[in-house]
């Protein structure tokens, strides 16, 4: 009994291994090395102790700090910006500095600015209005460059600087040795850019009312980044690419006319100075109030403000401690709101600044927009550190620490479209959402756009989605797929300097969005991606992380080998496209099939001995229906085994399968991907599987599956809900999808 039991399962195994399924070849593709999942090693640099092997600052990692003391004032008429700056430069590093590196992003607006001369130009233009005209008309540049109007030491000895374009070099006395501090001033004073006419991050919109909104930013000489991966970050502020800065600690005075309202980086030191009792009192109330926003000044009180001009001037002082930057909005025109948010326990206020223009829209979204950006950022980063977060309305989208600028401009009427509102709250949303990245998971935005535009563009999606369940993002996989299939001749890596690059918004801001919405829902799912992402944020908090640093840490807080999707997201252009090739059917019977007589001959077996010993795999034809079909215990002698077996087994084997699927999957995409796979039955039921994208490590153009089953699948779907930028869809279904009748298609072939 026992052999006669080990030979049925011994021919069981051998039908079933000859005739049925073919292992998939083990054997890999030329170089193992050179295939997709191969480490990162040759990529990343070495780890050393500033920064380790796990993604984290090292031991011995140290960052400069620069301190800044500023008497800041606004010629309202002129349009002329006036400052009085003092530093103080903190070298931490362990190297000798013989020169200290200074950005003057104004420059990039001075009248011999090489900025407008790297683009190339064509005349298309066919008429002129407002927003084109001094782009086409005007014969003369803008002159918005820093005129400094010295440069001196603390004793008040001018020091030796030398200007290229939008970096100033100071030449030390002498080398300023690791832990010294280096104290210095600098007068300078420009031209404000009116920033409808002549663009621009920051700068003053003129209304016809007479009065201007200015939303001042980059307006002082900064420090470039001194570290051990770039040296001194001094590449050229060209426009685009944004900016790489030290945090420090500023004491800033900004003097402007009386009745304006102004809001800035910090905290305000002498409200009773410039705020009317009536305000102190409202901002009292609106510190309590965590459900709607509280006006400090209303329409009517703005409106007002308007008709008159004080000839006054006040100065306002602000406070802020380790912050990357500051920047400052300021009007007569604004009405001004603000709210309470509980961040764990701690009360921060989300504040809005905006002309009646912005109104309705700004009263009712703007504020709470702000709220809900705090609340949803800390849960899935760090508690918000900072004591506020302003909106300012102004027509552009641009991000300073606790302070942004952002659009959304009703019509005269009032009146606005979904889509502006659309646009408004997802402004607000990612301008707000800087102030995690990069202003304070301070990362290099000269070199790396992706690692703050595109961790900002992501978390954002969840906060809007927070905000409003039926948010269109815009940033999902499926909205990157005209980009990533498009032409790859204007395509590059995300991994590429931000000025280099081609069709910025997708390269910068959509595909690593989008690749992170990918890794968290499909690849690591929340909970893994969600505590590593927080490790991340928690571990570069006030410091300056590489690309490295996040890949690292990712992989570090997960146990998940991520490389290849690195590699293959950011390193490359290669997109996805996963598809079902073929799909085989089998099912059981008695009789011997042309296959395995063919095999039985090979083999020198004679089938005719085995007759009640054996059953076939048969293939069915493309169409055919198979009826009667049987599983293993339809057939006695095999039902007469099982019944001998344990319990154990003998349940298992009555559920043994009717239907054999062997499905090959094509890959014709450079990515690898997961396969998730939607399976319908004959029933209606669906069941959904995933195989990791290491179903690809042997070989990356097909693989195969078998689905052994109990009731016919009626159809496979790949990716059936567009979760993995798909770049084809139309090889993702089985059967295969008619999209169109003959006649349509006969249709488009007339019309050629
Ligand atoms: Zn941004």
């Amino acid at each position: 009994m026992k052999r006669i039991s080990y030979f049925l399962l011994s021919l069981l195994f051998v039908s079933s291994s000859l005739f049925a399924q073919e292992q998939e070849s083990k054997k890999p593709q030329g170089h193992t090395d050179q295939n997709k999942f191969r480490q990162m090693k040759d990529v990343l640099a070495t780890p050393n102790e500033t920064r380790t092997a796990s993604g984290a600052p090292g031991h011995a990692y140290t960052q400069q700090k620069v301190d800044y003391v500023m008497d800041i004032r606004l010629d309202e008429d002129k349009h002329q910006l006036y400052g009085d700056e003092k530093i103080t430069y903190h070298n931490n590093s362990k190297d000798y500095l013989e020169y200290l590196w200074i950005q003057l992003d104004q420059n990039m607006r001075a009248k011999d600015s090489k900025t407008p001369d790297i683009n190339s130009e064509s005349f298309n233009a066919a008429f002129n209005g407002p927003r084109t005209f001094s782009n086409t008309n005007l014969k003369s540049r803008f002159d918005g460059g820093f005129n400094i109007e010295h440069v001196k030491n603390e004793d008040g000895s001018d020091l030796s600087h030398t200007i290229n374009q939008t970096m100033m070099r100071i030449n030390l006395p002498k080398p300023l040795a690791p832990g010294e501090v280096f104290k210095f001033q600098i007068k300078w004073w420009y031209n404000i850019n009116n920033h409808i006419l002549d663009g621009g991050r920051s700068g003053y919109e003129a209304f016809p009312d007479g009065n201007s909104t200015f939303v001042i930013a980059q307006f002082f000489p900064r420090l470039c980044v001194y570290d051990n991966v770039e040296g001194w970050q001094n590449m050229q502020f060209w426009g685009r690419s944004e900016f790489a800065l030290e945090f420090g600690d500023y004491d800033v005075k900004l003097t402007v006319p009386s009745d304006h309202k102004l809001e800035a980086t910090g905290v305000l030191q002498n409200p009773k100075d410039v705020l009317s009792r009536e305000q102190q009192k409202r901002f009292a109330t609106a510190k309590k109030s965590f459900k709607d926003p509280v006006f400090i000044v209303t329409q009517e009180e703005a409106e007002k403000a308007e008709t008159e001009r004080s000839k006054k001037q006040s100065t306002w002082h602000f406070k802020a401690d380790k912050v990357r930057d500051f920047a400052f909005a300021t009007s007569r025109k604004f009405i001004w709101d603000a709210m309470a948010v509980d961040i764990n326990g701690k009360t921060v206020m989300a504040i809005s600044l905006y002309s009646k223009e912005g109104n309705p829209l700004w009263e009712e979204h703007s504020t709470r927009v702000v709220a809900n950006t705090l609340e949803e950022y800390s849960k899935l980063t760090f508690d918000y550190p900072y004591n506020k977060a302003v909106s300012v309305h102004a027509q552009m989208g641009m991000e300073y620490p606790m302070i942004c600028f952002n659009y959304g401009r009703p019509n005269p009427d009032g009146t606005y479209s979904e889509r502006l509102k659309r646009g408004m709250i997802g402004v607000i949303t990612h301008e707000v959402g800087h102030n995690f990245f990069p202003m304070i998971v301070n990362s290099d935005e000269r070199q790396w756009t992706w690692m703050d535009e595109g961790l900002n563009s992501f978390v954002e999606i969840l906060a809007e989605l927070d905000y409003d369940p039926n948010f269109i993002t815009g940033n999902l996989p499926k909205d990157i797929v005209p980009y990533m299939g498009g032409d790859q001749s204007y395509l590059s890596p995300i991994m590429s300097q931000g000025d280099y690059v081609y069709q910025f918004g997708p390269n910068a801001y959509t595909k690593p969005a989008a690749g992170l919405y990918m890794l968290r829902q499909t690849i690591m799912g929340p909970e893994l991606f969600d505590h590593a992402f927080r490790t991340y944020s928690k571990r570069w908090m006030f410091k300056h992380p590489t690309p490295a640093d996040f890949f690292r840490t990712m992989e570090d807080a997960s146990a998940m080998d991520l490389d290849w999707f690195w590699r293959g997201w950011f390193y490359t252009t290669d997109y996805t496209d996963i598809g079902v090739k073929e799909v085989k059917r089998y099912y059981l019977t008695d009789q011997p099939t042309e296959r395995a007589k063919e095999v039985a001959k090979r083999s020198n077996l004679n089938l005719d001995e085995y007759k009640d010993k054996l059953v076939y795999f048969a293939e069915a034809e493309e169409g055919e229906v198979i009826e009667n079909e049987k599983s293993a215990s339809d057939f006695k002698f095999l039902n007469d085994y099982i019944e001998t077996l344990p319990e154990e087994f003998k349940s298992r084997a009555k559920e043994a399968p009717k239907y054999f699927y062997e499905v090959t999957f094509e890959k014709p995409g450079g990515l690898v991907m997961p396969i998730i796979l939607e399976l319908t039955y004959e029933d209606g039921t669906k069941e959904r599987k995933t195989y990791p994208a290491q179903i690809w490590r042997y070989n990356e153009n097909e693989v195969k599956k078998v689905f052994r089953t109990q009731k016919a699948i009626t159809s496979i779907v790949v990716d059936p809900d567009l979760e993995t930028a798909d770049v084809d869809t139309s090889n993702n279904t089985w059967p295969k999808k008619v999209k169109e009748n003959k006649f349509d298609q006969f249709k488009e072939k007339v019309k050629g």
